[in-house]
């Protein structure tokens, strides 16, 4: 194989909070390499167990409105109350790298970010039903019954913009919900038009040396 010398996709994950995109997209990682998950700024309080810098980077309200200000946040919006943005800087390095990068976002930063990068690959995660949705918000077992509450009831506005991703995945049974994610990456590594790039020099000795009995 030649190196590769191509930019990364960009990837944009979206789900009403509680169907499973962060378990999913962490397993995810675990089986395809190459792919990074961004680390989104917020002003949401830390949950148990959460670290400052992996899960998220949390940052006070005037400061993350200051880098708002600076232009620092490929995409932000206020989702539940709380203010949540990704870092462009960042994004941008691990693409030029050749890592494909995920953004774990809600809908109105996925507006955003398919403005700015119309080649970005979007899929939208739906629980199998609003009970189980329930279930697992409360099953998690982090968030007070006020912050569960609020989730729920903006659960059906979230999903009602699926149909703005160009792909859909039930997480019904986990590792089906994980195979269904594992094929779209593997189909858009195979997309011609990134083969291209990441093929071009066995394409041109293909297309360019003498045939093998000519
Ligand atoms: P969880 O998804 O239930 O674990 O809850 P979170 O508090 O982690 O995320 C709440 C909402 O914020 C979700 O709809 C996320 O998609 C969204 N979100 C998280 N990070 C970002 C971000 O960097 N930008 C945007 N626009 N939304 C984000
Ligand atoms: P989100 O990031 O979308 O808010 P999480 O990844 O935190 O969701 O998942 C919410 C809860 O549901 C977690 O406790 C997780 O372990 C559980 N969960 C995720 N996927 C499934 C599944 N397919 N079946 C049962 N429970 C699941
Ligand atoms: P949570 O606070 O439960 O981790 O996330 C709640 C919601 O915020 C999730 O649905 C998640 O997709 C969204 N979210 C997390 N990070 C970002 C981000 O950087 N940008 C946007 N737009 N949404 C985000």
């Amino acid at each position: 194989m030649h190196p590769v010398s191509r930019r990364g996709t960009l990837y944009i994950v979206s789900a009403p909070s509680g169907a499973g995109k962060t378990s999913l997209v962490a397993a995810l990682i675990e089986n395809i390499p190459n792919v990074c998950i961004s680390v989104s700024h917020t002003t949401r309080p830390m949950r148990p167990g959460e670290e400052d810098g992996v899960n998220y980077h949390f940052i006070d309200r005037d400061t993350f409105l200051a880098h708002v200000k600076e232009s620092r946040f490929l995409e932000h919006a206020e989702v539940f109350g709380n203010l949540y943005g990704t870092s462009e800087d960042w994004v941008a390095e691990q693409l030029a790298k050749g890592l494909d990068v995920i953004l774990e976002i809600d809908w109105q930063g996925a507006q955003q970010v398919r403005r700015l990068r119309p080649d970005a690959v979007s899929i939208f995660i739906l629980p199998p039903s609003l009970p189980e949705l329930e279930r697992r918000l409360r099953g998690r077992g982090q968030d007070h019954d006020q912050v569960i509450a609020r989730r729920l009831a903006g659960a059906q506005a979230e999903m009602a913009h699926y149909g703005e991703y160009d792909y859909v995945v039930v997480n019904d049974t986990f590792v089906h919900a994980l195979g269904d994610l594992v094929a779209i990456l593997h189909a858009c590594r195979l997309r011609q038009t990134r083969q291209r790039e990441t093929l071009a020099a066995t394409i041109g000795e293909l297309l360019s040396s003498p045939p093998v009995n000519g």
